[in-house]
């Protein structure tokens, strides 16, 4: 099947984006992918190391008349996601992928094509092999298990490449340039309580806030979306101090880096103010359908009767943390003053549960002004510390601030209205990508990020545009024989 792939144009690119598809290479399964790219590298005659991490470094030399070319780094992942369809037989760390033209696309049999970051992967390999492109100094980097944390992104170590300006092969569209992204972090918060007796004359009740619709905390932050542990709180606080109600225990959110769409509490009330508490659930989950009109249409808001709990959480926690968790930042922070409808910086609070003895809060905090989400660490540390709680940051990666006066951006832009008569598009993304983490270990690296048009990355129907893989590969030899001079 792969025959016919490598007669598309340019051959150059298709005859390497063929032999990848037989190499077995999901993300954990490298090795494979690894030994072809320094076996290429030995008969193409280019340099070629390997790094702790298990990333693969190229170089090859500028052509004559060239040399005093900024260097340039292409950047490109050796893994792959594998999915396939229910029904197909397949061993993504055995087979090979079954790649073939479909029309004006290449897709595969009933599986990932790997194009994301094959693509990529081969057009490293053409420019490693022409004869004929005109360019400066070349390294590039092939990071591995890009897919699955962005492994070898950060465990490159810094001093190992030369170049000043990176191209990352690894964007979806072509005619979109990419020029900036996300940094992240996750704060923890840890109240300690004490147990507390239930006393006589409360009623319990489950309280199940529901149908919400959630999503990734960095990409669907813009939607403004209900966060469960948020809107849970705020009928909590209200009801601490017009019932008198009592929190035995509470579980809100899922996954550190989804906005949460469900939470459930459990709490009792005096039995004199039952009847009025039931009536202001009610109420509430007719406030909330309102206020979320149009973003969370199936909002629900239940208090289901239940067995009295063995005991509280003790009454000055409680107080403290209710009273924080309605102060604590969610949701945008800011929009990028460069880039129209980025979201520049936010924070999600992921989950809140207890027991143990503790209540353990999540949120994780994005920006890709690193400044911006220092800032943010400690504006959460000192709410928390007034609560009486410990906080804690971890997992922090660098963001990848857009700089309007980018030197490749520039030769980008010219080049490509050259070319196509058009101003490509210029983007930048509210999560992670390798070069916010590649820009940290680099700093002062002009980067941006290109491809060409794939559709359904990740899934078994990921298929890649014929016709925008030689837009994207002309281009790239154009911006190469176009860098500026150092
Ligand atoms: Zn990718």
């Amino acid at each position: 099947m792969n025959k016919n792939i490598q007669e598309l144009a340019p051959q150059i690119l298709w005859k390497y984006f063929a032999d990848i598809c037989r190499i077995p290479h999901p993300s954990h399964h490298e090795q494979a992918i690894h030994d072809y790219l320094v076996a290429q590298a030995a008969e193409l005659g280019v340099d070629c190391t390997t790094d702790e991490a298990g990333n693969v470094i190229l170089r090859k030399a500028a052509t004559a008349g060239m040399e005093n070319r900024k260097g340039v780094i292409l950047q490109a992942h050796m893994d792959m996601v594998p999915q396939k369809n229910g029904d197909k037989s397949f061993d993504f760390t055995t087979d090979s992928i079954e790649a073939y033209v479909d029309g004006e696309w290449v897709t595969a049999n009933g599986t990932t094509l790997g194009a994301d970051n094959g693509i990529g992967m081969a057009a490293i390999l053409a420019v490693m092999a022409s004869k004929d492109l005109q360019h400066g100094p070349i390294e590039a980097l092939i990071t591995c298990s890009e897919e699955v944390g962005m492994d070898g992104a950060f465990g490159l170590k810094p001093g190992l490449l030369q170049g000043k300006i990176l191209i990352n092969l690894d964007s979806e569209t072509e005619g979109e340039l990419y020029v900036g992204c996300a940094g992240g972090e996750d704060v923890s918060v840890t109240f300690d309580y004490t147990e507390e007796a239930v006393p006589a004359d409360v009623r319990a009740y489950r309280l199940e806030l529901k149908g919400l619709k959630g999503g990734h905390s960095g990409m669907e932050i813009i939607l403004e979306r209900g966060n469960a542990n948020k809107i849970m709180n705020r009928f909590l606080l209200e009801a601490q101090d017009r019932f008198g109600l009592r929190l035995a225990s509470i579980d809100g959110g899922g996954l550190r880096n989804a906005i949460p769409r469900e939470s459930m509490a459990v709490v009792t009330v005096p039995v004199g103010a039952a009847q009025a508490f039931e009536a202001a659930v009610a109420d509430y989950e007719r406030l909330m359908q309102t206020e979320l009109k149009g973003v969370d249409d199936g909002v629900s808001f239940r208090a289901l009767a239940t067995e009295l709990p063995s005991c509280l959480i003790d009454a000055s926690t409680q107080d403290r943390l209710l009273k924080s968790v309605a102060a604590c930042p969610n949701g945008i922070v800011r929009m990028s003053p460069a880039i129209a409808g980025l979201v520049q910086t936010s924070t999600n609070l992921a989950r809140v549960v207890s027991g143990e003895g503790t209540i353990q809060l999540q949120c994780m905090m994005r920006s890709s002004a690193d400044s911006e989400k220092d800032a943010l660490a400690d504006v959460m540390k000192a709410l928390f510390s007034l609560a009486g709680a410990r906080t804690e940051l971890s997992g922090a990666y660098s963001g990848w601030n857009p700089d309007p006066t980018s030197a490749i951006l520039k030769t980008m832009k010219a080049e490509y209205q050259k070319m196509y008569g058009r101003e490509p598009e210029v983007k930048a993304i509210h999560a992670g990508l390798e070069c916010g983490i590649l820009g940290g270990t680099y700093p002062g690296l002009d980067m941006i990020s290109m491809g060409p048009t794939i559709q359904y990355p990740h899934s078994p129907d990921e298929k890649v545009n014929i016709a925008s893989v030689g837009k994207f590969w002309d281009f790239l030899g154009h911006v190469l024989a176009n860098i500026p001079s150092k």
